[in-house]
Order: C-alpha cells, then structure tokens, then sequence
C-alpha cells in the first residue's frame, strides 16, 4: 500500500514539474481541490475529450452533441431531485476534527473485509496450484463464507438506512462495527448529517430582486431538457443518444486524492433515448461498448473491471461502474446507468410540457427510458496518468521516468531538435517542424544535450524525436526515436508524417 501511495505523490509532483496539473490559486496556498490543467495537462485532457467525443459523436449516426449551459432554471434541480436527495451523509471525528463521508467510512470497512477474502482465495491458489477451482473454494471454505456473510449483513442496514435518510441507523452501524478514525485512531464521533452537495449562487443585479440559482452538479439535465428540441431539429428516431462534455460542481465533503475527486470538474456524458422496455438490452450494450472504449487506447483490459450496484439511485432500475486500478485501488470511473423515464416524466410533470415522442414504428407516444454513461474527464486523466507513469533503470545504469501515454492522447505527438545550435541545422528543423504543425502538436527544442532532450520527451510522453544534423542537410533524412523501445532510425524527410500517423489509427 505504502508503494501505492508513493505512486500517487510522484504522479502528483510529475504533473506539477512538467506542467501537467497546478493546483488554483497556488499563490495564495491553493484551494482545496480546484485544479488547474496547465500547458501540457489542457493539451492531454482535450485528447482524451476530443476521443471519447470522436467515439461516441463521430462513430455513431444516431448520437449528436449539443453544450447546453451550465447555468438552468432552478426548477430543473427541483424536479430531478437534486435539491431534496442530492445529499452525503457526513461525520466528523471530534479528535482529529477531520470530515469524513459516514457511508464511505462503511463502504471502506467493507473493502477491506473484501481484501482479507481476496487474500486468502490468493493464499489456497498458491497452495493447490493447477487444480484450484476458486469458485468451489469462495462457495465452501468457512473463513470466507463468514466474511461474505459479515459483509451482506453490513449493506442490510448501510442501504435501507442510507434510502431511509436514517441517520442514526448510519451513526449506530459505524459505532457497532467499532469503526475508527484513520487519523487520530478515535471513535469520538458527531452525529451523521445530510449535506447537500449544489453549489449555489445569486442571478439578478440586486440582492432583493435575485433569485437563487445553482452551479450544475452533472451534465445529464442539459441534455434531458432539450431531448425534444434536439430529436425534432435533428429528426432524430428512438433509439437515440445526446452526448455533451462540460463542468460540474459538487460541493464534496471530502475532497483529496488529487483530481479523482474535485468541487469543480469535467463530465463526458451520454443520453441514450430508447423505448420503454428495451433498456436492458442497451444497458448492456453501453457497459460493453464503453469497456472496449477504455481498453481501446491500449491500457490493459486487467486495470479495469465492472462492478455492478446493489444500491440503485432513486432514478435507476440498472447500473454498474467501469472502476480503473489507481494508486489508491480500483475506484469508479465511469458509471452506465438505466434511469428510466425518471427524468423526462418529472420535467413533464414539473414543467407542465409534454416529452413524450411519437413513435412511427409502433405508432405509439411514450416517454422515453433513458441509459446514461457518464465519465469523469478528470478522473480518465488520472488513469491514464498512473498507468502511463513508468520508473525505468536503463541498460547503462541510468534511471528514466517515461509516460508511455497512449500516443492518440499525447500532448505533442513529435519533438523536433537540431543537433546543434548553428550551421543552418536550426532552420532546417523549423522546416521540417513547419511540414508538420497543421497536422499534429509539434514540440521545437534546441536546449541542452540531445540526451536531456530525449528525457524531458520521455517525462511528458512524447512518442517520436526528431533529431536534425548535419547530414540531413545532404541528404533530407533524419533520425527519430521511439519513446517506448528508444530506437533510433534514419528515415527520409517525408516518411516521418507516415510513421507518426500510423501509429495513430485507432
Ligand atoms: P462518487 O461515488 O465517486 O462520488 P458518483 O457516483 O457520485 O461518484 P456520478 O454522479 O455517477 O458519480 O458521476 C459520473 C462520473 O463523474 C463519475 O464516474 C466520476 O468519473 C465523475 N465524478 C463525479 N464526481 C466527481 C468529482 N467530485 N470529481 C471528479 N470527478 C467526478
């Protein structure tokens, strides 16, 4: 664990040192998780927006974006149940004063009866070897049915309690199962409170004449408000899907663990409008769509996993998260929800309009149902972050820190030097660099020696340099290495645009 959280901090301090992430505001000693994404880190996070907007816009003909504003009409948040259930319930321990989410302080107990089962079903395969059947032994050995059975009997009374707005039955539960700060050590808690995560602010010039309005905490609503004026502009027929990225804002309770959890951060998001009754159906076909999305890139199909929800939002008859192994362990990246007509029936409702949709096929009007995947941008930046950041100890004894980074999601795809500082080889570079500009992030450097050059590329996962010399100025070739192997290459002039582009083909 302690290697893992090292992790965390070298990524942490790689991202500042190489521009990736600045905290806001550092001058003034920061605010508490606020980030700011800097020349390296804007780059990185619109590749990563730009392909999921690419797969999930671009490769479907019956998905269209829209960027609806992030302020809406405050009856919005009414009727999607954000002002009366958009709440954590939270503790404070009296000792350390620190915050914590009571029913994440439960769900973390919980994880960790997990790991001692994960630990012992590792300890039985080492012993029997071949011949281990792992679900016979998770199905009879005592140790681990007991744990399984302490576990269930835990989410009996976290969920009812927790859809019961039960607070004392959360507060009970915690000090039942004897659950202790990690601070300070002590069981001196408060009692558990609703904390209602809306930002919210004044719209109006005049304090009098304004009216209270909130920062949106998800992306989903912009969409469910303009479904109909997008299916009738776009002549749009079910089933279809409304993707939109941009900000929201939650007031967390607990905020840390870097960009995993932010008060202001990016949604990717996708309404999928289908006909009541069919939603399982597309419920399955986005978990699996969305999974062969992560792995896509090329990060192993073993850092992600799915984990299905035993407790459903009062909007969901489904739901399941694609979770990523961080540092800090495997945590939800993505959620895929079914939610039902919820949404659109409570603006119907709320707003007295009708959402319905006729539907020509079955020449019938109803109220859509609605599947939702809904990814964190700043969330997928930090997986892709641990999974790129590599320690490696070189041949010649030396160490590097390279980001094997996806090369569709590179910041610069190459970086152009000239060997040296003069005899035209500059000029030269900027020529070549010119060719390339208008088709990828290029990156001119003439500082240091080519080796340092070489390893601050490596450091912000630049996957070709292009080194210039003199005999590029007799016969129009280069030399361009490869981030991962670092192999070196003489190639022509006009094969290098080639060899970036045929590695960025998905
Ligand atoms: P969590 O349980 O971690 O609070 P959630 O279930 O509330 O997340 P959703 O409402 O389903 O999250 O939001 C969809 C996605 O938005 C999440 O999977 C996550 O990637 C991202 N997200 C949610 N809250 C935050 C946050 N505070 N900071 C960064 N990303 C977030």
């Amino acid at each position: 664990m302690a290697n893992q959280e090292d992790l965390l901090k070298k990524i942490i301090s790689h991202a500042k040192e190489y521009g990736f992430v600045f905290q806001s505001s550092e001058i003034y000693d920061g605010l508490s998780a606020v980030y700011d994404y800097a020349q390296n880190g804007s780059e990185l996070k619109k590749n990563i927006r730009d392909y999921w907007w690419k797969a999930m816009v671009q490769m479907h003909n019956n998905i269209v974006g829209i960027d609806s504003a992030i302020f809406m009409h405050p009856k919005v948040w009414k009727a999607s149940g954000h002002v009366d259930a958009f709440n954590d319930p939270m503790i404070d321990n009296k000792d350390s004063k620190k915050r914590y989410r009571a029913d994440v302080l439960v769900e973390d107990f919980m994880a960790k009866i997990e790991g001692k089962i994960d630990k012992e079903v590792a300890k039985a395969k080492k012993r029997f070897g071949d011949s281990f059947d792992e679900q016979q032994f998770r199905e009879t050995n005592p140790r681990v049915l007991a744990n399984i059975e302490k576990i269930e009997g835990i989410k009996n009374r976290l969920y009812p309690a927790m859809d019961n707005d039960d607070m004392e039955g959360i507060k009970n539960l915690i000090e039942d199962l004897g659950i202790a700060c990690p601070i300070s050590g002590s069981k001196n808690w408060t009692e558990v409170r609703q904390f209602n995560l809306m930002f919210s602010t004044q719209m109006g010039s005049t304090a009098e004449g304004a009216s209270e309005i909130y920062l949106r905490p998800e992306t989903a609503q912009g969409i469910f408000v303009n479904y109909l004026n997008v299916q009738k502009t776009g002549r749009m027929k079910i089933p279809f899907g409304i993707a939109q990225t941009g900000k929201a804002f939650r007031n967390e309770i607990v905020a840390r663990q870097f960009i995993f959890r932010m008060r202001e951060f990016e949604q990717m998001e996708m309404q999928f409008f289908v006909r009541p009754g069919e939603e399982m159906k597309w419920f399955e076909y986005w978990k699996e769509t969305r999974m062969k999305w992560h792995t896509s890139m090329g990060i192993p199909a073993e850092k992600f996993r799915f984990h299905d929800h035993d407790k459903l939002a009062h909007y969901a008859n489904a739901a399941a998260d694609i979770e990523f192994e961080f540092p800090m362990g495997f945590k939800e990246l993505e959620g895929i929800h079914s939610r039902t007509d919820f949404d659109l029936s409570a603006h119907e409702e709320l707003s007295g309009k009708k959402l319905r949709y006729h539907d020509p096929e079955i020449n019938e009007s109803y109220v859509p149902y609605v599947v939702e995947t809904s990814i964190g941008l700043d969330r997928m930046f930090l997986a892709v972050l641990s999974f790129a950041y590599t320690e490696e100890k070189l041949e010649d004894g030396n160490e590097r820190v390279v980001m094997k980074l996806p090369h569709v999601l590179a910041p610069y795809k190459v970086a152009v030097f000239p060997l040296v500082k003069k005899d035209g080889l500059p000029e030269k570079a900027d020529e070549i660099l010119n060719g390339l500009k208008s088709d990828y992030m290029c990156f001119y450097e003439e500082k240091d020696s080519i080796g340092k050059r070489y390893r601050r590329h490596d450091a912000l996962g630049t996957p070709y340099c292009v080194t210039v010399d003199h005999q590029t100025l007799e016969d129009n070739t280069v030399t361009i290495r490869e981030r991962d192997s670092m192999t070196q290459e003489r190639v022509s002039i006009e094969d290098i645009s080639g060899i970036i582009a045929g590695r960025l083909r998905g």
